[in-house]
C-alpha cells in the first residue's frame, strides 16, 4: 500500500455577535481548521486535523511533508514519521510549533488508515477500551457579571457535565468573585476548573492560586506563559491549586520538562497541535510512569474531537475530556452522524478508523481559500 496524495482543506466559519467570546487570546469572530486526507492507491482514506495557522500548514504540507512521504506505505507509521520528522522534516521547521502542528493532522490521517484496513475502530487499535464513555467537563465560561456565569454553570450542571471550566487570567479580583460565585451556585463537589491562557505573572499567579485554592477549584490552567517550567514549578510549590498545562505544547519532550521539573499536575496535550497520537502515546507513557493524569484539550473541529474521544477511551491515564462548548459549527454540523454528548458523558464511535464521515455540504459551506484570510485577521486584530 502506497501513499499517493496529501491533501489539506482549510475550514471557516463565522461566529455571529451573540456566540462570541473574549479570553486572553482575543474576542474570537469566527472558528477556523485545517484538515489532512491521505489517499492511498487502494482506495483508503484518512482523515486528520491540524489546530493553528492555516496557510503555514498548508505551506508545510504541501511543500516540506507531502515530497517526503508520497509513495510510502502509511500502514508503517513509525518509518513514515521517522522520515517526515527524524531525517526531513524537524530541519526545515524547527523541532516544535507548527511543523508539528502541521504533522499531528497527517499522524492522525495515518491512524485512521490503519483502522479502515483493519475493520476495527481506532480505540481498538489502541489496545481496546478502558471506559465505555469519556466523562467531558464543558468549556464554555467566560469573563460576565459573576452571577451571569453561575447562572449558565448551573445549566451546564444540569445538563450532566461533569465539570465545567472558567476562563480567567484577567482583572484578579474579578476572577475570584466569578469562581466564587460559580462555587457558590454548584455546591461544594461539583467539577471546577479556572484557565488563565497564560494570562498571569508569576506575582499574581501565586495570588490567584492561593485564592483558586481556597475555593476548592479542580485545577488552575495555563497560568503563566506556556514554556515558563521555572514559574509553574514555583506555584505549585507554593500554593495547593493543580496545575494543569499543555495545550500550547509540542512533542513529548516538551511534557517531559515539565514533568521533570516537577510542574505540572494534569498533562493537557491536544492530538491535532502535539504530534498526532503517535506522540501523544509517548506522553500517555511518560504519563503512566509518572503517575500525573492525562486531560486532552480539544479545541477546533469534529475530526480531532472524534480522534480524542478514542484516546480518551482507551488511555487508563486519562481522566476527565474537554469539550470546547462554545459556538464552533467546525464541532457540532461538520460530520455526517455528528458525535453526541449524552449526560455528560461521550462514546467513541464504533467504525473503523476514526469511525466519521465528513459531511459534503458543510464542507461547501465553511470552505475557506485563503484570499480572505488578511482582511479576516486585520478585522480580528482591530476588534482586540
Ligand atoms: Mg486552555
Amino acid at each position: 500500500m502506497k501513499i499517493t496524495e496529501v491533501k489539506t482543506r482549510r475550514l471557516r466559519a463565522a461566529i455571529p455577535q451573540e456566540g462570541q467570546v473574549f479570553s486572553r487570546s482575543g474576542v474570537r469572530n469566527y472558528r477556523s481548521t485545517t484538515l489532512v486526507q491521505i489517499d492511498t492507491d487502494e482506495g483508503v482514506s484518512g482523515l486528520g486535523s491540524c489546530s493553528g495557522n492555516g496557510e503555514l500548514i498548508e505551506f508545510i504540507v504541501a511543500k516540506i511533508l507531502s515530497p517526503l512521504i508520497v509513495g510510502m506505505d502509511p500502514t508503517r507509521i513509525d518509518e513514515v514519521w521517522e522520515q517526515a520528522y527524524v531525517r526531513g522534516g524537524h530541519k526545515e521547521f524547527g523541532t516544535r510549533g507548527i511543523g508539528v502542528v502541521a504533522l499531528s493532522g497527517v499522524d492522525v490521517a495515518l491512524w485512521d488508515i490503519i483502522g479502515k484496513i483493519r475493520g476495527l475502530p481506532l480505540y481498538q487499535i489502541l489496545g481496546g477500551k478502558c471506559r465505555d464513555k469519556v466523562p467531558v467537563y464543558a468549556t464554555a465560561l467566560y469573563p460576565e457579571k459573576p452571577s451571569t456565569v453561575a447562572k449558565k454553570a448551573r445549566l451546564f450542571a444540569d445538563q450532566g457535565f461533569q465539570g465545567v471550566k472558567i476562563k480567567v487570567g484577567f482583572d484578579l479580583d474579578q476572577d475570584i468573585e466569578i469562581v466564587r460565585a460559580v462555587r457558590k451556585e454548584l455546591g461544594r463537589d461539583f467539577i471546577v476548573m479556572t484557565d488563565a491562557n497564560q494570562g498571569y505573572t508569576v506575582d499574581v499567579g501565586l495570588k490567584a492560586a492561593e485564592a483558586f485554592a481556597d475555593i476548592g477549584v479542580f485545577w488552575l490552567e495555563e497560568p503563566l506563559f506556556a514554556d515558563d517550567i521555572a514559574g509553574h514549578a514555583q506555584l505549585r510549590e507554593k500554593t495547593e491549586v493543580p496545575i494543569a498545562v499543555g495545550e500550547n505544547l509540542h512533542m513529548c519532550s516538551a511534557f517531559e520538562n515539565f514533568v521533570a521539573r516537577q510542574a505540572v499536575d494534569f498533562l493537557q496535550p491536544d492530538v491535532a497541535r502535539a504530534g498526532g497520537i503517535t506522540e501523544i502515546r509517548k506522553i500517555a507513557a511518560l504519563a503512566a510512569e509518572h503517575r500525573v493524569p492525562l486531560s486532552f484539550h480539544t479545541w477546533g473541529d469534529a475530526v480531532a474531537l472524534a480522534a480524542s474521544v478514542h484516546l480518551s477511551a482507551a488511555m487508563p491515564e486519562c481522566t476527565v475530556m474537554e469539550l470546547d462548548y462554545t459556538y464552533n459549527p467546525l464541532r457540532a454540523e461538520l460530520l455526517r452522524q455528528p458525535l453526541k454528548v449524552e449526560n455528560g458523558f461521550m462514546a467513541p464511535p464504533d467504525k473503523p478508523g476514526l469511525g466519521i464521515e465528513l459531511d459534503a455540504d458543510a464542507l461547501a459551506r465553511f470552505a475557506f481559500s485563503g484570499v480572505e484570510e488578511l482582511a479576516v485577521r486585520q478585522k480580528a486584530l482591530t476588534a482586540r
